[in-house]
């Protein structure tokens, strides 16, 4: 490690004063230090320490002293490779030179004089570098807004009227909606003359009816009419008409530069962008940003204080955009949902990606997990798009892009929900139905109104079959890009909106569903305080890291199912399982842990079920015992778990206080706070019992980096061979520990109510050498990705 300063160990592991973060144990530290963070603040660093060590600090300087001034004077003294003048009153200036001869001698003079005025030199001040977080500003306002909201919030009676004035203080007022209505004017208006016939139309949060003070505007320039019009004018001409159209229009515009037939996205939008920069008044900072999903030209209004985008292939924007009023207008309840599960979002730090990309959620994908979660209620409060598409009239027929985009033009035309149940019950009911919600193996549709299962979509095949339920309205399209949290748009049935998610961000808006339905659960979410302490929305919106995370007591190891990174035979594999697909996988996953244990870290093992071994005074006898005909792990989960009935993914309702798991659900138990596929009986339970007799887990990046090096040893082939070979070498040179450790691995499979994973609890029953800790930190890192590489190796993409 090249700065071992900066480390500190400390009672729960290290903690890395550079980058101000702790880390558990000694893997996940020398990730870290590998990390980009981490190297890039080590370079800013020893960069800022060579000039500082280069730099004279110059003081008493005047106004009339240019910069060009003080780099003549310094000049004499060696070569000046910088001059920074403080740039509000121009008092003092940092002199930099690139050899510290320079600076030693501008320091050895007694007295400077620039143009005629004396100086005071010194040498610069050395100072500590902190690493400065950076701040986020619509965060700030986000907090300001809050806490100027919260003394009012404290004095409402209930949790509804607490959401409701959450909408009323942060909703678009009529002066802004009348703003951003005289811009789009102004813009159609500037729009129309190098585009004719184009349209520019707003869509997205300031006209969905979910809009915030500070939300974006978003516009599509429609310039299909503008298509026709120069076809039609390119035929003109070629009749030889010459410089003016039929219909008296000038088509000597912009627009004879460009062929909008053929033109590229990128090429309408530079277009659009040189319109904007040249012809709006107030737009400044246009860019255009290609590589979006869909590229768009960002620009900022200085007067309005509003950022603005424009895209131009969007039209199912609209369309999704017009859904979402249909929802609000079909429910009066929704409103105030959204407007207080963004707050929560944003103030956790789960959604609202600061530049519009990122892994976190954006308010789109979140207002559609909320109107899915409304749609699984009992009764539903919102129809699914499929009823909706069957309410509509044969003129509101509405197809795009080859996507079904048919629903009501009016509320009026959308039965009322015979669904009672209060805002504030409503919203915990939110929070329970994605704690328990199993995101690996599903796929949320709102079209349908329920979580499709996962196997559907991991063969590319059926998928498209799938996608095919109309033919005659879609054309083909690719499946959904799976990630660890899979929401289809409404519409574009092919779109996985949440797509963006890693796996963290999705964990992390679980455990806050978690978190926050334990608190609805509490007096202090349901009743008033008498004594006007925070209460109701106000501890909801406690910002992210002010509550303390309950950690798992029992050492538990997590290896989750993440459908998007499986091999493709694995994937056809579990397609064909259907419903079964989970003991599919789980077997898969345990066989690859029993050979991490066994061939990589060369723990002597056995396997066995619970009354046979537990019990036993030493574990050493059973593994010696058993260790040279280790029977197939694949076969005893096959014996055991022949009983295991498949689930019913799909039918999961909620509603009030009922839980999402079914009673027809079998093999989920739906007893107890963390149910487990059903299993006969604990008996028919295996797990391993093993022994490890070298520390294999200390000094393996060491290990690692010696056979890279020596490349006549340098495994070939996978990094399970490397691996295996690292610890081979460390059981060759290093002393066996004096008592062996031995403990015991018990493999679980969880899913359906809950994140479909496999856990595996491991318990030391003999650790008289007190190393478990450190070994199980070690696992806790190297067994999930070891395992996620066995997997790829057995299906025969390694
Ligand atoms: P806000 O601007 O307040 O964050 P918004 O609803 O306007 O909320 P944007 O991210 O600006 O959200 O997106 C604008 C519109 O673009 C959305 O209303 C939706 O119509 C469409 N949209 C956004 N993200 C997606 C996506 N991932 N998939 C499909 N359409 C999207
Ligand atoms: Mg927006």
């Amino acid at each position: 490690m090249e700065s071992n300063s900066d480390i500190k160990p400390t009672p729960k592991g290290f903690h890395c004063a550079l980058c101000n973060v702790n880390l558990p144990n000694m893997p996940s530290l020398d990730q870290h230090v590998k990390g980009r963070k981490h190297q890039t603040l080590s370079t800013v660093r020893s960069t800022r320490k060579t000039q500082e060590e280069h730099s004279v600090f110059v003081s008493g300087i005047k106004p009339h002293i240019s910069q060009a001034d003080i780099a003549e004077h310094f000049q004499q003294f060696g070569p000046v490779t910088d001059v920074i003048v403080d740039k509000d009153k121009g008092v003092f200036a940092i002199v930099q030179f690139s050899e510290p001869e320079g600076l030693q001698a501008a320091l050895s003079l007694v007295e400077h004089q620039v143009k005629g005025l004396k100086v005071r030199v010194k040498p610069r001040e050395k100072k500590e570098f902190k690493l400065i977080p950076k701040k986020r500003n619509d965060y700030q306002n986000l907090q300001r807004l809050l806490d100027r909201l919260k003394p009012e919030l404290c004095q409402l009676v209930s949790v509804d009227a607490q959401m409701q004035c959450v909408v009323e203080r942060s909703q678009l007022g009529e002066n802004e909606k009348k703003a951003r209505g005289l811009l789009v004017q102004l813009l159609q208006e500037v729009f129309v003359e190098f585009f004719p016939d184009s349209q520019i139309l707003p869509f997205g949060s300031s006209v969905n009816t979910f809009g915030i003070h500070s939300c974006d505007l978003d516009l599509f320039l429609d310039l299909e009419n503008t298509k026709v019009f120069q076809a039609h004018a390119k035929c003109t001409a070629e009749q030889a008409v010459e410089g003016t159209s039929e219909d008296g229009r000038s088509e000597d515009s912009i627009l004879s530069d460009i062929d909008l037939s053929t033109a590229s996205p990128a090429e309408v939008l530079d277009l659009v962008a040189a319109i904007l920069k040249r012809c709006v008044p107030s737009v400044h900072k246009v860019h255009v940003v290609g590589s979006a999903r869909l590229p768009v030209v960002k620009f900022h209004h200085r007067e309005l204080n509003l950022q603005g985008d424009i895209t131009i292939n969007n039209r199912l924007a609209l369309r999704n955009t017009r859904f979402l009023q249909l929802c609000s207008g079909t429910e009066d309840r929704l409103r105030p949902l959204v407007y207080t599960i963004r707050y929560w979002a944003k103030q956790k730090q789960l959604a609202g990606n600061p530049s519009g990309a990122g892994p976190l959620l954006n308010n789109y994908a979140l207002t559609l997990l909320i109107i899915f979660y409304l749609q699984n209620c009992e009764p539903p409060v919102l129809p699914t798009v499929d009823q909706l598409k069957h309410m509509a009239c044969e003129e509101e027929e509405c197809v795009i892009e080859g996507w079904n985009c048919t629903f009501p033009s009016q509320p009026i035309a959308v039965p009322r929900s015979k669904n009672t149940q209060d805002l504030c019950s409503l919203l915990s009911g939110f929070f329970s139905f994605y704690a328990k919600f199993d995101f690996a193996s599903s796929v949320i549709s709102v079209r349908e109104g329920r979580a499709l299962p996962i196997t559907a979509f991991l063969s590319r095949n059926k998928e498209e079959e799938a996608m095919q339920e109309e033919p005659s309205t879609k054309t083909p399209h690719h499946g959904p890009k799976l990630a660890p949290l899979n929401l289809l748009d409404p519409f574009e049935l092919s779109h996985n909106v949440a797509g963006n998610l890693n796996e963290r961000s999705q964990r992390c808006f679980q455990r806050e569903c978690q978190e926050a339905e334990k608190y609805c659960r509490s007096l202090q979410y349901q009743r008033k305080s008498t004594k006007g302490k925070s209460w109701g929305l106000v501890r909801l919106f406690t910002p992210q890291g002010q509550v303390a995370h309950a950690k798992s007591e029992a050492p538990t190891i997590s290896i989750p199912f993440k459908s998007a990174s499986l091999p493709e035979v694995l994937r056809n594999q579990l397609h064909m399982a259907g419903e079964g697909f989970r003991l599919l996988w789980f077997q898969k996953v345990c066989a690859a842990v029993e050979e991490v244990l066994k061939s990589v870290l060369r723990c002597h093992l056995a396997h066995s079920d619970a009354d046979a071994v537990f019990g036993e005074d030493s574990a050493v006898h059973a593994v010696e015992e058993m260790e040279t005909t280790p029977t197939s792990l694949n076969t005893s989960l096959n014996d055991s778990w022949d009983s295991v009935e498949p689930k019913n993914e799909g039918s999961s309702k909620v509603g009030g206080k009922r839980q999402l798991s079914s009673s027809s659900d079998a093999s989920v138990s739906p007893q107890g706070k963390k149910p487990r596929l059903a299993i006969k009986t604990r008996r028919d339970f295996p797990h391993w019992i093993c022994v490890q007799k070298h520390m294999v887990w200390a000094g393996r990046r060491k290990v690692r980096r010696e056979l890279i090096k020596d490349t006549d040893s340098r495994p070939e082939g996978s990094c399970v061979e490397m691996e295996s070979q690292v610890t081979a070498r460390i059981i060759d040179k290093e002393p066996k520990l004096k008592e062996p450790l031995e403990f015991t691995v018990q493999p679980q499979m969880v899913g359906g109510t809950e994140i479909t994973r496999a856990v595996l609890i491991l318990e030391p029953t003999s650790d008289r050498a007190a190393v478990f800790s450190d070994f199980f930190h070690f696992l806790e890192a190297f067994l999930p990705k070891m395992v996620e590489t066995l997997i790829e190796k057995e299906t025969g993409n390694v």
